[in-house]
């Protein structure tokens, strides 16, 4: 059997899907996952493809190994299509809890998804005991095996 590629500190691979939905708090989320991924705390997944049913991407969901969802609203449309292919995220952030409150005006303030960013953050940090210690910051790039 293939042996799973891990980075150096064993806590690769964290990737983040979010609801994306039509509100400001569905927007902060999305741009929130667009953060994390620009500073490789987390690979962004496309959670439309696991949505769908499409085989390869229901997969490699669940070959993660930490899935975070970030939902807008607490109607939480992430994490629910998620547990629907039978992946449970093992950090959930929920926009609206973060005193945000929901709009239909598509906007995204800046300091909004810094708040939703930095949860994460806080999150992952419970996770993984030194975040900082991770020299692959989600990335798959190193291979015990080689
Ligand atoms: S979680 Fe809320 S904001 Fe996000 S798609 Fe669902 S209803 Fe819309």
């Amino acid at each position: 059997m293939e042996e799973k590629k891990k980075c150096l500190c064993g806590c690769s691979d964290v990737r983040v899907v979010t609801c994306s939905g039509a509100s400001n708090v569905g927007q902060i989320a999305n741009q929130a996952a667009i953060e994390l991924a620009r500073e490789k705390v987390a690979g962004f997944f496309c959670l439309a493809g696991v949505g769908a049913h499409i085989k390869g991407m229901v997969k490699s969901a669940k070959e993660a190994d930490l899935m975070v969802a970030i939902d807008g609203c607490p109607v939480q449309c992430a994490a629910k299509t998620l547990q629907h292919a039978e992946i449970e995220p093992a950090i959930q952030i929920v926009v609206t809890e973060l005193g945000i409150e929901k709009s239909h005006e598509i906007a995204v303030d800046k300091k909004y998804c810094s708040m939703a960013v930095e949860k994460v953050k806080e999150e992952l940090g419970y996770k993984r005991p030194d975040p900082t210690s991770c020299l692959n910051r989600g990335e798959k790039v190193y291979d015990y095996t080689e």
